[in-house]
């Protein structure tokens, strides 16, 4: 049995899961970083624990940055007063077992390869669309981190010399022009507006042949295929599959993106790059932090 911890800005998930993967418990709760790290990660063992299954190690998926090689959180925008915490040794030293991390977008494409769309990809892309743009590369089945686990940060290349000022410093970045809320805001900026509007109404009303909504989600996608058809050109990937919020829209999505992709990729034969919505959706975090406590596929 796997124990498994989800670390997000505004909740942790903790589960337990089989050998399979399977989830056999879980449980949430609100993550309040400005508690302090030592009451998150006790509650963290507490609840754990309290799941009921005695487990052997433990995976954990957060966000970043990380420290991969110490098993630090760095300084998240979102945890005010978290500097350098050793969450990997902190939770062994509760838990006395051994755990392992990962940032959550490499977690959620390891999920994909073991329990998911990315099952039998020799190099599998993973990108996660939703609030940023993130993502994770898996070759032979093991996770690409690169130096300081920088490797699959894809959302933040360059598309637009002097574009938007993303959250990173930079400006013009895929995820300043096409994440959930930069959608949403060339909405509002051309006039369309919803209540609690997500990019997923900008999808429908596209759909339903809204002038408007249709050319915001047009360029949306069309600058998401030139992201990712830059990481295409790069790395030639069998399996691309694609995840989070904004990929709930399916194939509102899913048929342009392949169609642009098409027209943007000429180096790669692109009727052998396999393009897939993502298998674990709201779950993502949950399924990832399991994967990163699985064994090797
Ligand atoms: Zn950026």
């Amino acid at each position: 049995v796997i124990g498994a911890v989800d670390v997000g800005g505004t909740k942790v998930a903790v589960g337990v899961a089989d050998a399979q993967g399977r989830l056999l418990a879980q449980d949430r709760f609100p993550t309040r970083p400005e508690r302090g790290p030592d009451a998150v990660i006790a509650e963290i063992a507490d609840r754990l624990r309290a799941l009921g299954h005695p487990f052997t190690t433990v995976g954990v998926g957060c966000v970043g940055p990380l420290d991969l090689d110490e098993g630090l959180i760095l300084s998240p925008p979102n945890f005010p007063g978290w500097d350098r915490v050793p969450l990997r040794r902190a939770l062994e030293a509760r838990l006395g077992l051994p755990v392992v991390i990962d940032n959550d977008a490499n977690a959620a494409a390891l999920a994909e390869y073991k329990l998911g769309a990315g099952q039998g990809a020799k190099i599998l892309v993973y990108a996660t669309v939703s609030t940023g743009i993130g993502g994770g590369i898996l070759v032979d089945g093991k996770l690409v981190h690169g130096v300081g686990g920088g490797a699959g940060e894809f959302g933040h290349q360059t598309l637009v010399p002097d574009g938007p000022r993303c959250g990173c410093g930079n400006h013009g970045c895929l995820e300043a022009l096409a994440s959930g809320p930069a959608i949403v805001a060339a909405a509002r900026k051309a006039g369309f507006e919803r209540p609690d509007m997500h990019a997923g109404h900008v999808a429908e009303a596209a759909a339903a042949g809204d002038p408007i909504a249709g050319k915001v989600w047009e360029d949306a996608v069309e600058v998401l295929a030139i992201g990712l058809g830059n990481v295409i050109t790069t790395l030639a990937p069998d399996r691309v599959v694609i995840g989070g919020g904004v990929a709930q829209a399916g194939d509102l999505l899913l048929r342009p993106l392949r169609e642009a992709l098409a027209r943007r990729v000429r180096m790669v034969p692109m009727d052998r790059v396999d393009v897939r919505l993502a298998a674990h959706g709201a779950d993502a975090g949950i399924f990832g932090a399991i994967a990163v406590g699985l064994p090797r596929a």
